[in-house]
């Protein structure tokens, strides 16, 4: 039987964040994850500076030898409308790809890292956890995303949740299919309902294209929808087979897991915090794998819930106090609501103040 202070399961970025602090703190930290690394992960890959400020990463180091588009400008609309360019006097967000992304920061996180290993049981023993019958741990922490096993086994009548829910592809521009995105400027078009948006993103010779919405009727529909959209202002990708992939996650205010247990605590996906007004979720979850860290490190070997349990304070006072996500379309009806949208869409004070500064770069 192996023995660790801290076992992390996955390494995402929530996951090698907390491993990376931990290091930092003199624990002994595994990290482990089903995956073989570099692994996909389905996402934008859109970031906001203050990810690599926490992450403490230069942009021009990470850039060497790896994607990282700087962004100065977004088009926002609505599918089926017209939209409106909105420019940046310097780069306001980057555009990273997630397999090397997370290999870069797991790398980096410098902890021991076993990839290709899932974590499919876990045991209370006496103080401890048991994991796969193998590996011992003082604390375990639960950052393997929307469907992490950790999780499950502190909320384990969860039933079914509010999550957001998305297809996405990113694929290699092909000669002749350069209009599909425009560099260093993301198009953001929020359905008709305003229940979600759909992005085309354009990473260094990748696009990412795809559509998340709140209520998971007729997704494939609204992305068919959008995607005929694109095509009809010539921004198809061109005639080949796009492969789609689906995923979920939580907003932090419509999770209503528990983050914490005897010697558990939840980062990332996994504890459903990603930020409710723009979908964004690498920050928070690197922001809760370092929040997770300090409390761990601070605990001092008294893992029950009596001192981990600081940490959902800690994400109250980050995040403030969980509310469910509110919008117009909460409030009004259907058309009411597409009416109010298109209009505030058509106002660039709106689209830049309101959506760009406010919800999607944390101006405020
Ligand atoms: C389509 C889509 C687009 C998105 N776009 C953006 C965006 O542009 N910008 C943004 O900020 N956020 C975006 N998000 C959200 C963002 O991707 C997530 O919030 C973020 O990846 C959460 O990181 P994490 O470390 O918690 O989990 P993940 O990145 O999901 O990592 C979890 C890891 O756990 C591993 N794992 C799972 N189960 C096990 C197991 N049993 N044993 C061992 N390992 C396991 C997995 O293999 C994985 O590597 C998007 C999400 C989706 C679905």
């Amino acid at each position: 039987m192996e023995h660790r202070d801290v076992v992390i399961v996955g390494a995402g970025p929530a996951g090698s964040t907390c491993a990376w602090k931990l290091r930092q703190s003199g624990l002994d930290v595994l990290v482990v994850d089903r995956a073989s690394f570099p692994r996909d992960k389905t996402c934008a890959g859109w970031i906001t500076p203050a990810v690599l400020e926490i992450l403490q990463v230069a942009a021009d180091h990470y850039g060497q030898g790896r994607v990282l588009e700087p962004i100065a400008g977004f088009r926002v609309g609505v599918i089926g409308g017209r939209s409106i360019e909105v420019p940046f006097d310097r780069p306001v967000s980057y555009g990273i790809r997630r397999c090397e992304f997370d290999q870069y920061l797991i790398e980096r996180s410098e902890a021991e890292f076993r990839p290709g290993t899932a974590v499919t049981s876990l045991r209370r023993d006496g103080h401890h956890w048991t994991l796969n019958d193998q590996i011992e741990a003082n604390v375990v922490v639960g950052a393997g995303g929307h469907f992490c096993p950790v999780a499950r086994e502190i909320n384990p009548r969860a039933g079914p949740e509010p999550a957001v829910v998305t297809q996405e592809a990113e694929v290699l521009l092909e000669s002749g299919s350069e209009r599909a995105a425009q560099p260093g400027v993301p198009e953001f078009y929020f359905t008709p309902d305003f229940k979600g948006y759909g992005w085309v993103f354009r990473k260094g010779l990748y696009v990412t294209v795809g559509l998340g919405r709140q209520d998971s009727n007729h997704l494939p529909g609204h992305v068919r929808t959008f995607l005929e959209f694109l095509e009809s202002r010539g921004r198809g990708l061109g005639a080949r087979r796009i492969t789609w992939k689906g995923h979920a996650y939580l907003l932090y205010g419509s999770s209503r897991r528990n983050v914490v247990g005897e010697g558990i605590v939840l980062v990332g996906d996994a504890a459903g915090v990603a930020y409710p007004r723009s979908g964004e979720g690498i920050l928070s979850a690197i922001e809760s794998g370092r929040l997770a860290a300090e409390t761990i490190a601070e605990a001092r070997g008294d893992f029950g819930q009596g001192k981990l349990g600081t940490y959902p304070r800690r994400l109250r006072e980050r995040f403030g106090q969980p509310t469910s996500a509110r919008g117009i379309s909460r409030v009004a009806p259907e058309r009411l609501t597409a009416f109010i949208g298109r209009r505030l869409l058509g106002s660039q004070w709106f689209v830049r103040h309101v959506i760009l500064e406010r919800r999607f770069l944390h101006a405020a």
